[in-house]
């Protein structure tokens, strides 16, 4: 099938359809340096940096929202938090969801993951798939989330595309179609053949992004050579022949199911390939899929507006203590001042000030439609996975939490603070900074990570935010399990013949704690119809 043959639906019937079918919400996924800040700053580029003509009061804030917005990542030169940018280009808006780069966020990452429609996948041509990239890439594929890949730095040294892309097919299990080719590498890399068009892009020296050529033949080795004068025109006529014969073709069912992933290459650092990129992702990737919720699927197209919150971001401006939750909307469309319900508690929330986010600013949203990503101030009512909707009972499912590696006693300087420290864990907790365990025996709050970055954070962050000083202690356990059984009273002898070993996470489930996957095992022998999880799907 052709790349470029489903051209985003502008025909739907209603204002709604028409809204949902323009938007593309997706997020990058790559291993640290192959380029996914370059990428998305160059993405953001197209998208002419960015304004959402007709739907933004322009009303933007102070510059508050960059993303290195805390000391230590300031510190320590990483991402730490996860924002949205929204852009338009040709008529699509964009909501890219970033991610953080460093592994010990992973958790971050992968709610996110729960937000995205599609992803690009982000491939160091001198490196392949390395092992964060496969560790997001599976995430991925559980969720049957539909993956371009993006071959970049094709302007240095690489591997040879066709070991790439078999690399590819081989670890990832996930079939390949080049949907363009390049022409020369390295020092030599002058553009790609759209094989598609069969035409070629030349990289401009100045970065601009260069238009096609007239129709080639990809075996005319002349009118390469002529247009690329420095590459070896005959080995790339080779190449061209050898992806025709052996390559799949693009066919986007299989991609849309994520079994086939369209490949493009290019140079983020020289903005190359990403306008093709994003023409792919125009064109191809799904706009906003339905949503699952406890007990029926949501369609994005239906009426009534439901979101649910994947993320919390506290204090992004200092200033204000705010705490911003950022949730996706699913379906229907969302107006500035409307009052919504908070499913978990019931209550109704006015969606006063909903915000959307772009690279630096952010700005009011007066409206928003199923697959935007919308930040909502508050003052610690709305917790990451909470379904917000106009009235009805629903939930959605799916954004997950992951048991944590590491686990630490939190150990307190001054003990007449251990209230103010109890709400404080409290508040981090909702935020998803850590996971906080209160153990059955009445012995203080364990906070469970999955980096030990994560435990700088929370130090940090206690300090100034709650003026608390912290340490951590080595704890006597080392694993944690959420355990659940059919019969609950069964969980209750359970729980009463291991107390010492019993916790009860941020919403009262219980946790198992122990020192050893051995003694998981063991006592998981001992205890037939307890089920033991390390990943627990937020309802
Ligand atoms: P991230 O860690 O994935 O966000 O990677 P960055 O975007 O920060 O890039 C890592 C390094 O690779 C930086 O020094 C970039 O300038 C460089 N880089 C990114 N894209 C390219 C490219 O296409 N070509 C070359 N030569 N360098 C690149």
């Amino acid at each position: 099938m052709d790349a470029l043959a489903t051209p985003p639906a502008t025909d739907a019937a209603s204002p709604l359809e028409r809204e949902v079918a323009r938007r593309r919400t997706f997020a990058i996924i790559s291993h640290p340096d192959a380029g996914k800040t370059t990428l998305t700053e160059k993405l953001l580029l197209f998208g002419g940096a960015i304004q959402l003509a007709g739907q933004v009061k322009a009303k933007a804030e102070r510059r508050n929202t960059r993303s290195d917005w805390m000391a230590i990542e300031r510190e320590r030169g990483i991402s730490v938090v996860t924002s949205v940018m929204t852009f338009e280009y040709e008529g699509l808006v964009y909501n890219l969801l970033d991610t953080p780069g460093h592994e010990d966020f992973s958790e971050d990452t992968y709610r996110t993951l729960t937000a995205v429609d599609s992803a690009v996948m982000v491939i160091d041509a001198a490196k392949g798939i390395e092992a964060r990239t496969r560790k997001l890439f599976e995430v991925c594929r559980l969720r049957d989330i539909p993956i371009l890949t993006f071959i970049n730095k094709m302007d240095r040294e690489t591997r040879d595309p066709f070991d790439l892309l078999d690399e590819i097919e081989k670890t990832l299990a996930l079939d390949t179609a080049p949907v363009t080719w390049p022409i020369g590498r390295g020092r030599d890399f002058a553009g790609t053949f759209d094989l598609t068009r069969q035409r070629v892009r030349l990289i401009d020296p100045d970065g601009r992004h260069s238009p096609l050529s007239e129709p080639i033949d990809p075996s005319d080795t002349a009118a390469i050579a002529k247009l690329a004068p420095g590459v070896d025109a005959a080995a790339t006529a080779e190449e061209l022949a050898l992806v025709r014969d052996a390559c799949n073709p693009f066919d986007l069912a299989a991609f849309r199911e994520g079994h086939l992933t369209p490949v493009f290459f290019g140079s983020a650092l020289r903005n190359f390939g990403v306008g093709d990129l994003l023409d792919g992702l125009g064109a191809n990737a799904p706009s906003p899929r339905a949503q699952q919720a406890a007990g029926r699927t949501v369609e994005a197209s239906e009426p009534r507006m439901s979101a649910f919150v994947f993320k919390i971001q506290a204090n992004m401006d200092p200033n204000h203590r705010d705490r911003i939750a950022f949730a996706r909307l699913c379906s229907g469309k969302l107006t500035r001042g409307m009052k919504a319900k908070l499913v978990r508690t019931g209550k109704q929330m006015s969606l006063a000030t909903p915000q959307f986010f772009f690279a630096q600013d952010r700005a009011l949203a007066e409206e928003a439609y199923a697959g935007d990503v919308v930040g909502i101030p508050n003052h610690g009512s709305l917790r990451i996975g909470d379904t917000l909707t106009e009235g009805e009972e629903l939930s959605f499912v799916g954004v997950p939490s992951f048991a944590p590696e590491i686990l630490r006693r939190v150990k307190l300087a001054d003990a007449m603070k251990a209230k103010k420290l109890k709400q404080a864990l409290q508040e981090m907790a909702e935020e998803g900074v850590v996971q906080v365990f209160r153990p059955a025996d009445g012995s203080p709050a364990m906070v469970g990570v999955v980096g030990p970055l994560q435990l700088d954070v929370l130090k940090n962050r206690l300090s100034a935010e709650y003026s608390l000083d912290i340490g951590f202690d080595s704890s006597e356990f080392q694993l944690a399990r959420w355990v659940t059984c059919e019969d609950p009273k069964r969980l209750d002898e359970f729980a009463t013949a291991n107390r010492s070993g019993m916790a009860e996470d941020l919403d009262g489930d219980p946790v198992f704690l122990a020192s050893s996957a051995f003694m998981i095992g063991y006592t998981g022998d001992r205890w037939p119809g307890i089920v033991f999880t390390d990943i627990k799907d937020v309802k």
